[in-house]
């Protein structure tokens, strides 16, 4: 399989450390907030990841920790006026309900910042006793030193006299250096500070993921992935520190791209944030799945409502082929054919061609057609293959009607069945030059509130 390094700025053959193991830290999200399409849209590209290396035999460990310490909680907690862990862990509360509504399967682990404070003092000593990392004077602050590691910017490439860096405090040395250990600030609540050999504080964001993905994976492991918003300097920050201390760290970096919401970036101060509760509340959540998978996990995906739908009739094309085969193939002997074939190579392929998605569901979609032709000809074997296919090509994108028990209703197979026989009469109907009766066909399906569109793939039906 190849993947896109980040840090290589190329597509690069995947080879895990150790044969059939494979090690995946991500950086989950900070629960200052209710989760919102981006936090969905990035945990489904390492599901999916996660997915595809375990279809290839591979024993997967994916971490994906949760930030529960982090100014951004402390502020909110201080906004609604409520304990930060409270705000954290209701917050956490709703990402882990949303994962599960989109069929994310629960990582190995699930690691909370404050619950690796021992870990973190520990990396920070070995900063400073390496002198890659200082304490400011009179404080508990501590930075790294990014002076005293050459190689700092080396995930990013960029001229870091350009960037622009935290906020220079009076401790710091250098503009680019960045906080290990915070000390406490007046205000603050005791809750959110620890004992270290540096002072009371808490943790920088950067060092939790760099002490939280080495303790559990150890000091080199396979992929770090994470949104293209974290490379700098979050990414960037985490590379510098654990190398600095003696890691190897990741051997592959991985950035899935951003939400654009109609065509602009979504932010807060725009105010055009779609929570993933407005997602729910619009389509089903194997559309919601359908849709947020159908962009390649590096491009920006662009939201707009109007995708839903085409997200739902999509899926629903897909289900409703599963039915009508499994009721025709019923009466024949093939029925039996089962969900063990092999997936299609052109499948297979595109899956590991940088996890191209968009073009897998293509290869489902065309399969899907020739299937629906074999069911007309009854050509029992080659659709009961194909439906097999289709049924395992479904389930590797957890998208497969039984991963979704609910999401195609028998009404609707029943009407599927009933319009497909209706275009085809009309179909026939234009054919023969019998135009009256083809437009008759239409208006009664129209009057029925069903729309009828031909295209290159044959004629579609939605309801309008
Ligand atoms: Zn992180």
């Amino acid at each position: 399989m190849k993947l896109f390094d980040t840090q290589a700025g190329e597509l690069r053959e995947f080879k895990p450390i150790t044969s059939g193991e494979v090690g995946i830290y991500v950086c989950g999200p900070t629960v200052q907030s209710e989760p919102h399409i981006g936090h969905l849209r990035s945990a489904l590209v390492y599901d999916l990841l996660v997915r595809w290396l375990t279809e290839q035999g591979m024993a997967v460990t994916l971490v994906r920790n949760v930030t529960d310490i982090d100014d951004k909680v402390l502020e909110k907690a201080k906004e609604q006026k409520r304990p930060w862990w409270e705000v954290a862990y209701q917050n956490e509360q709703l990402f882990a309900k949303d994962y599960e509504r989109l069929g994310l399967a629960l990582p190995k682990l699930e690691p909370r910042a404050t619950g690796h404070i021992p870990q973190m003092i520990e990396l920070i000593q070995q900063l400073i006793q390496k002198s890659h990392a200082y304490q400011a004077e009179g404080s508990a602050d501590v930075y790294f030193d990014t002076n005293s590691w050459p190689s700092y910017g080396e995930l990013t490439n960029q001229d870091l006299s350009d960037v622009e860096s935290e906020e220079l405090h009076p401790g710091k040395r250098a503009q680019t250096d960045f906080a290990l250990w915070k000390a406490s600030k007046p205000g603050e609540p005791e809750s959110a500070s620890w004992q270290s050999p540096f002072g009371k504080g808490r943790p920088g964001w950067h060092i939790e993921c760099s002490a939280m993905s080495t303790h559990y994976l150890g000091a080199n492991f396979d992929i770090h992935g994470g949104g293209l918003d974290l490379r700098f300097p979050h990414h960037e920050n985490e590379l510098a520190q654990s190398k600095a201390a003696g890691d190897k760290f990741a051997n592959y970096w991985i950035h899935n791209g951003l939400v654009n919401v109609g065509g602009q970036k979504m932010s807060k101060s725009i105010g055009n944030t779609v929570s993933s509760k407005d997602l729910f509340a619009l389509a089903s959540p194997p559309a919601v799945r359908y849709y947020l998978s159908s962009a390649h996990y590096r491009s920006v995906l662009d939201y707009q409502p109007s995708v839903l739908t085409e997200a739902e009739t999509a899926l629903e094309r897909l289900h409703t082929f599963l039915k009508r085969a499994e009721r025709e193939l019923k009466q024949t002997q093939f029925a039996a054919i089962d969900d063990s074939v092999a997936l299609p190579d052109e499948f297979t392929q595109e899956m590991n061609n940088d996890l191209n998605i968009p073009a897998a569901l293509a290869v489902i979609h065309d399969t899907v057609t020739a299937a629906n032709k074999d069911l007309d000809e009854q050509q029992w074997r080659e659709a009961a293959q194909k439906r097999a296919q289709v049924n395992r090509m479904l389930s590797v994108l957890g998208l497969a009607p039984s991963q979704w028990p609910s999401a195609v209703s028998e009404e609707h197979v029943a009407l599927d069945q009933l319009v497909r026989r209706l275009i085809e009469q009309r179909e026939t109907a234009r054919q023969e030059k019998n135009f009256e009766l083809a437009d008759s066909i239409r208006r009664q399906l129209e009057d029925s509130g069903i729309e009828l569109s031909d295209g290159p793939t044959g004629t579609h039906w939605s309801v309008s």
